[in-house]
């Protein structure tokens, strides 16, 4: 069976929905890797009994940190219930993780019913690769100004 890691994040107004939700859940968790920023993962480890790798609190760097991992492949789902309510001091990082997730071709959920669809996916545990972007035309681009 593969092993995933996911990482889970919720703003403030949303964090009881993300604890609520990963206690339901936490019998599909068994076999998952679980980071999270700071307060979620401090909260969900407390709620499911299990440990995880926590990371700085979202404003203070965590959201950065996990696209970090995400980049450097160590982060196969995002779970990231942010609040379409409220305007956050943050707001660049959140919008910086979710370039990065669309960029890594990671999938990610937003809500507890694209969440419910994720865990449930009969993918999670097949051998289903995500496909890794070529960046290769990228990196070796020619910068006009340089050449
Ligand atoms: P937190 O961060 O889990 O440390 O509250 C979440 C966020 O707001 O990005």
């Amino acid at each position: 069976m593969v092993k995933r890691n996911i990482a889970l994040v919720a703003h403030d107004n949303k964090k009881k929905e993300l604890v609520e939700w990963s206690k339901e859940k936490q019998a599909l968790f068994e076999t998952i890797g679980i980071f999270a920023t700071g307060t979620t993962g401090r909260l969900i480890e407390a709620a499911i009994n299990r440990p995880v790798q926590k990371l700085l609190s979202g404003p203070l760097g965590g959201d950065q940190q996990i696209g970090a991992k995400i980049a450097e492949g160590e982060i196969d789902l995002l779970i990231f219930f942010w609040d379409p309510l409220e305007p956050q001091p943050h707001d660049p990082d959140i919008k910086a993780l979710l370039r990065i997730a669309a960029l890594y071709n990671i999938p990610v959920a937003c809500n507890k019913a694209s969440a419910d669809y994720m865990i449930h996916s009969p993918l999670l545990h097949n051998d289903y690769k995500t496909e890794a972007p070529d960046f290769t035309a990228y990196t070796e681009r020619q910068v006009k100004q340089l050449k």
